[in-house]
This record gives C-alpha cells, sequence and structure tokens, in this order.
C-alpha cells in the first residue's frame, strides 16, 4: 500500500540520545505538524518523570499478552528484561494521513517493521565513545547503576546491528546530530513516489501542457 507518510525507525544503544534528538526534533521543526512519535506500550516501570499515555503506554504483562494475542502490535520484543511494542492502528493511521511516525524501537522491532513495510527508513545512532555513552547514562539520572549496567553490557550487542539501517548518525555535537536527521527526513519527503502521490494533480496539470 503506499502511504502519504514515511515511517521512519530509530534505533541506538541507550542513552546514545534518541530520544533528545526526536524531541528537539518535534519541537523545532514540526510547524507543519506533520511529525509524529509512536507512543510503546511497555512493561517496564515507569521512570521518575515519565508519564502514562506521553512517553510510553505502562501496561502490564497480562495485558500485553492480550494485545499480543489480538494482533494489536506492529511490531514488539522484548528488551532488557521487558516488554516493548508498537501499536498497529496508531501508524496505519497517520501514515495515511501523510504524517511521517518515528518509532524508538530496538534492532529486532526494526526488523519486523522493515520486513512488513519495504518503504519504512531506519537509521541507527551511535555514540561518539563507550566512555561518553556511560557518562551520558549516568548523566541522565533516571536509571539506578545496576540498570546502567546491563544497558552498558547490550549497548555493543545493539550497535553491532547498525549495518543493516539506511543511515548512520553520530551524536556528538548534538546541533550537528539534529542537523543530519531533518536532512534524512526532507530528502525522504522529496523522493519521487512520495511527491508523485503528493503532487498528483500539478503533475497532471503540468505535463497536460
Ligand atoms: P532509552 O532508549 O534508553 O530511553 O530506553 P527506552 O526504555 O525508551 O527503550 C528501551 C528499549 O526498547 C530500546 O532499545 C528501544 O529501542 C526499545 N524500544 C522502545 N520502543 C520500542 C518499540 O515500540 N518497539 C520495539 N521493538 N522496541 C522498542
Ligand atoms: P536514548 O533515548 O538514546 O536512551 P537520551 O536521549 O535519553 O538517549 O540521551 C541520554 C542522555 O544524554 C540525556 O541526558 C541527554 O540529555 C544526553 N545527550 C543526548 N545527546 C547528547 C549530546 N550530543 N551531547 C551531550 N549529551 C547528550
Ligand atoms: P527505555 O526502557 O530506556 O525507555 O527503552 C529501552 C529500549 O527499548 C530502547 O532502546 C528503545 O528504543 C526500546 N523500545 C522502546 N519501545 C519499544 C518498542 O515498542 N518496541 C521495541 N522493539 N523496542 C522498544
Amino acid at each position: 500500500m503506499a502511504h502519504l507518510g514515511t515511517l521512519f525507525i530509530v534505533s541506538s544503544p541507550s542513552g546514545a540520545g534518541k530520544s533528545s534528538l526526536l524531541s528537539a526534533l518535534l519541537e523545532r521543526y514540526n510547524v507543519d505538524r506533520r511529525m509524529q512519535i509512536s507512543i510503546s506500550h511497555t512493561t517496564r516501570p515507569m521512570r521518575p518523570g515519565e508519564a502514562d499515555g506521553v512517553h510510553y503506554h505502562f501496561v502490564d504483562k497480562a495485558e500485553f499478552q492480550a494485545q499480543i494475542e489480538r494482533g494489536a502490535f506492529f511490531e514488539w520484543a522484548e528488551v532488557f528484561g521487558n516488554y516493548y511494542g508498537t501499536s498497529r492502528e496508531t501508524i496505519e493511521r497517520c501514515l495515511e494521513q501523510g504524517i511521517d511516525v518515528f518509532l524508538d524501537i530496538d534492532w529486532q522491532g526494526a526488523r519486523q517493521v522493515r520486513d512488513q513495510l519495504g518503504s519504512a527508513r531506519s537509521i541507527f545512532i551511535l555514540p561518539p565513545s563507550l566512555p561518553i555513552l556511560e557518562q551520558r547514562l549516568h548523566g541522565r539520572g533516571q536509571d539506578s547503576a545496576e540498570v546502567i549496567r546491563n544497558r552498558m553490557d547490550q549497548a555493543v550487542a545493539e550497535m553491532s546491528h547498525y549495518n543493516e539501517y539506511d543511515y548512520l548518525i553520530v551524536n556528538d555535537d548534538f546541533e550537528t546530530a539534529l542537523g543530519e536527521l531533518i536532512g534524512i527526513i526532507r530528502a525522504e519527503r522529496t523522493r519521487l513516489p512520495a511527491q508523485q502521490l503528493r503532487h498528483a494533480s500539478l503533475l497532471d496539470q503540468l505535463l497536460a501542457g
């Protein structure tokens, strides 16, 4: 099915800056409201400062399982011992309306999405170094030492999948990384198939002479 909107998958090791980059992207560049971040369902506990329905839809394992059985998820995966999933309905509704949807999901979810939607574009975010990654996880101040150790242990495994993605951004200087991200989105929006759909009547008029 051809969509007006593009589905963007964004992955990185935890702490590389996905959430910060996506929030800045929407704050600064979403004037025409053509971008939306998909809110995942998760079974992990809420962090201080998080709100249900804003950062995630927080559900228990039984509810998550029921949604899997109902086929409500476009993709789902177990990450760091918790379940995370993307709701099918929201994504399809947005893409049909011409809204670009951003999925902050891990590499397992990225694979499932690519298999289902060949037009999805995927972006991998790398930190400038492992010590800086660890510093950022500590600096975020939301996870315990044990959680951070677990995420650092998983970081290399997550990064080993970088070459499955269409685009690679190193988040060293934040503004540079953000500029690269908006560049990717603008390039994708101007690709021929999307523009043919968006400007069908203009093309008809121009070519009719
Ligand atoms: P943060 O990225 O460190 O802030 O951690 P999060 O708790 O937001 O995400 C935990 C992990 O789950 C990350 O690897 C995400 O990429 C992954 N994740 C988040 N949302 C989704 C989703 O909807 N689907 C899938 N498959 N993975 C997700
Ligand atoms: P993720 O969503 O990938 O886990 P976050 O967006 O939560 O990562 O970023 C982790 C921490 O690093 C946050 O405290 C954030 O403010 C900080 N951070 C993100 N990008 C940069 C950057 N380019 N330079 C310095 N700090 C950054
Ligand atoms: P956090 O617990 O720090 O919010 O997220 C940890 C990891 O889970 C991140 O790498 C994030 O991208 C991933 N994640 C969050 N939501 C989903 C989801 O719905 N599906 C998948 N596959 N991964 C997710």
